[in-house]
């Protein structure tokens, strides 16, 4: 892939009538998308380290915007984070024919698909804090327990935790969010979520045999063993929040209501 010949003309045709289309990318994420692409593939290499101060001055932009375009860009496997240290973000960038998200046609938009639990590969790429129903998803999956401490958390109190931390390039996937009390969300920070397991049974918060089961909880979760019921009406790498084009919706039986959602 790195020796071979990029066409420059398609490449800009598939993200413009293609990739740009499917999956709703505004301004700033085509934006960055082209600074990444031009100067990776388009110079015949796969990778490029960076930094968001970097690639702001370069687009004549705030860190934020450049920043949340590269999370979105890398939710739908536009790009891939390899690594991220003092010096920067080392990032894999595809062409818009390698993104798989892209390349998925739309399923249909009859009764039968809206019931229709998403299925490989559609969950691996949702961006479960996109909306309000994925997130309630996530809570739903704990069954109204907080998935560390697991005592039962009102649903005023719920919050989302990102099992490996945003600072560390963990993904807002369903296997890198849980369900958590307030307390636990805020005692785990950025540490290790088995090393906060660990912590809660010193303190006296889980029994040894609490411990083990949530070791192994969080072992499965890793493993993609603990998928929230989602039901959709399209495609799922293309949800955007407050979009109507495209509409998630919960068995009604799973869902519970919590307004504290991160
Ligand atoms: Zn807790």
């Amino acid at each position: 892939m790195k020796h071979k010949k990029i066409d420059a003309v398609e490449v800009c045709k598939e993200l413009e009538d293609v990739l740009a289309l499917r999956l709703k990318l505004t301004v700033i994420e085509r934006t960055v998308y082209y600074h990444l692409l031009r100067h990776t593939r388009l110079e015949g290499k796969l990778r490029q380290r960076f930094t968001i101060a970097g690639v702001a001055l370069k687009l004549g932009i705030s860190r934020g915007p450049v920043r949340n375009a590269i999370r979105r860009l890398a939710d739908h496997g536009v790009l891939r984070l390899v690594d991220r240290s003092y010096s920067g973000h080392l990032v894999e960038v595809r062409l818009p024919a390698e993104v798989r998200a892209a390349r998925r046609k739309k399923l249909g938009t009859g009764s039968a698909s809206q019931t229709k639990p998403l299925n490989e590969p559609n969950l691996e790429e949702v961006d479960f804090l996109r909306s309000t129903e994925l997130r309630q998803a996530i809570h739903a999956r704990e069954g109204g327990r907080c998935f560390y401490c697991r005592r039962r958390i009102p649903g005023r109190s719920r919050c989302l935790d990102h099992v490996v931390p945003q600072a560390r390039c963990g993904q807002n996937s369903y296997r890198n969010l849980v369900s958590c009390c307030v307390e636990c969300n805020w005692k785990k920070k950025d540490h290790a979520s088995g090393d906060f397991l660990r912590e809660l049974y010193r303190e006296g918060s889980l029994s040894r045999k609490e411990l083990v089961g949530r070791l192994r909880a969080l072992h499965a979760l890793a493993a993609g063993k603990l998928r929230p019921q989602v039901f959709h009406g399209e495609d799922a790498g293309s949800e955007r929040s407050g979009g109507n084009a495209r509409k998630f919706f919960l068995s009604a039986v799973n869902c519970e209501l919590s307004t504290v959602d991160y």
